[in-house]
């Protein structure tokens, strides 16, 4: 706790920001972006300021939190992610608020010396773990070593005194794009390779034998920084886990489906999508949701903590969610590429609440359903007088008529039934 006044402790962080080339401006936006993330009103940004400036300001005059940042089997754009994050720049935000005792990628010491770092943070315990990346079981854990030591036994050592785990971004969760199928290297996700190594005997954790450690998972791929950074300001300065949900995933960051905030959902409850790149539809800015937008299954607030320093987003920058954030560490298989893939196809199954459709009854339920929703939205938009005059409303769209093989659901059955009714009339049988 800082030892001094409210107002000095904001003054003097306010000053060590500003050595570092970060002004009050840019650290109120800071502010606010951490109310966003975790679903504050922007009313709350000076008592967030207040707290962080306390918590900061007291932590540097006493001990900071020991931190140790596994890098596992990743392409390292978690880290990179982060450390693209500007207000305040990174090493503000990392060096100021913890110890980095521990990070292949980000300390500057290397070798052995690094190693014996990390082997006294653990000894002492009380430490943040953060994982970026996947744990890799294969070949009896031979599939990823890290000097000379399996990470399956890295892994279940660091965790044995962790305060906490911060499994950053879909690999640490749930294995990401590298569990998907063959899953050759046997990639898995934090919480359930602790869950079985706990049920088979070979992890035990030591605050609290029979348990586990307390376990955050921040899907997406990569991880956004402003989640991780939000994240890290609860677990370090606040001293206490977000509020999670079933998956361990934070409420006010994945409780919401991107869809429900996605700027182009008028497009779709208009029946106005995009069925190709390229066309005038697409320069509309259309719903993408035909071209493969995974938006409707979805759950993380992209639009509206977005991203590259808030200033743009997968939708708005024209390319369909691809479902990255769908990471669940309580199904191994369920990781967001087996999940979503192709990515520029319509899903394979899709998830609308709790309603989910499998393959087979896309066609007819989903599309059962959207037709109902737009249907419903149509003909309240006629008898509320909105729109006037003009055609009837089509059954089916003309452009679907011509490619039923693109058409969505129910206007591909009705596509293909003309296309056949019109086969049958002119050749009959053949
Ligand atoms: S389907 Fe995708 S592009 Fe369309 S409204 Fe939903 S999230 Fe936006
Ligand atoms: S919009 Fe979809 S693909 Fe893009 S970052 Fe968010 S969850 Fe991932």
């Amino acid at each position: 706790m800082c030892m001094t006044t409210k107002e000095s402790c904001t003054d003097r962080f306010d000053a060590m920001l500003e050595t570092r080339g970060v002004t009050r401006r840019r650290f109120l936006e800071f502010c606010g972006a951490i109310a966003v993330s975790l679903g504050l009103s922007e009313a709350m940004v000076p008592s967030i300021r207040e707290a962080l400036a306390e918590s900061v300001i007291g932590k540097t005059e006493g001990a900071l939190t020991p931190v140790i940042w596994l890098e596992l089997a990743s392409c390292t754009g978690c880290t990179e992610s982060l450390a693209s994050a500007e207000t305040p720049d990174v090493a503000t935000i990392v060096l100021e608020l913890l110890s980095l005792n521990y990070a292949e990628t980000l300390s500057a010491g290397a070798g052995f010396s690094l190693e014996e770092a990390k082997e006294q943070t653990i000894e002492a315990g009380g430490y943040l773990m953060v994982v970026e990346g996947a744990l890799m079981e294969g070949w009896e854990g031979n599939a990823l070593k890290i000097a000379n030591e399996k990470a399956i036994d890295i892994v279940r050592h660091t965790a044995s005194k962790a305060a906490a785990i911060v499994c950053a971004g879909s690999c640490a969760v749930d294995g990401g794009w590298q569990a998907a199928v063959p899953n050759p290297g046997g990639a898995i996700g934090i919480q359930p390779f602790l869950e079985r190594s706990l049920a088979d005997g070979s992890f035990t954790y030591e605050p609290n034998p029979g348990g586990l450690p307390p376990i955050v998972n921040v899907p997406t791929c990569p991880s956004n920084p402003e989640h991780i950074i939000a994240v890290l300001v609860d677990v370090l300065l606040v001293g206490k886990l977000p509020e999670l949900n079933h998956l361990g995933v934070p409420s006010l960051m994945f409780d919401q489906y991107i869809h429900d905030n996605c700027p182009r959902r008028g497009h779709f409850e208009n029946g106005e999508f995009v069925y190709q790149f390229g066309s005038e539809e697409e320069r509309k800015g259309y719903c993408l949701y035909p071209m493969g937008c995974k938006g409707p299954q979805t759950k993380n607030n992209c639009p509206i903590v977005r991203w590259n320093r808030r200033v743009s987003w997968c939708v708005e920058a024209g390319a369909p969610c691809a479902g990255c954030a769908n990471a669940n560490p309580t199904k191994q298989g369920y990781n967001w590429v087996d999940l979503n893939t192709p990515f520029l196809k319509r899903f394979k199954n899709l998830t609308i609440g709790d309603i989910s459709v499998q393959p087979a009854l896309v066609g007819a339920g989903v599309a059962g359903l959207v037709a109902v929703a737009l249907a419903a939205h149509g003909v309240g938009m006629k008898l509320t007088g909105r729109t006037k005059g003009g055609a009837d409303f089509e059954e089916v769209r003309a452009w679907d008529k011509k490619h039923p093989d693109k058409a969505i659901g129910v206007a591909a059955a009705a596509a293909t039934s003309e296309e056949s009714k019109a086969s049958d009339a002119e050749g009959g049988d053949e």
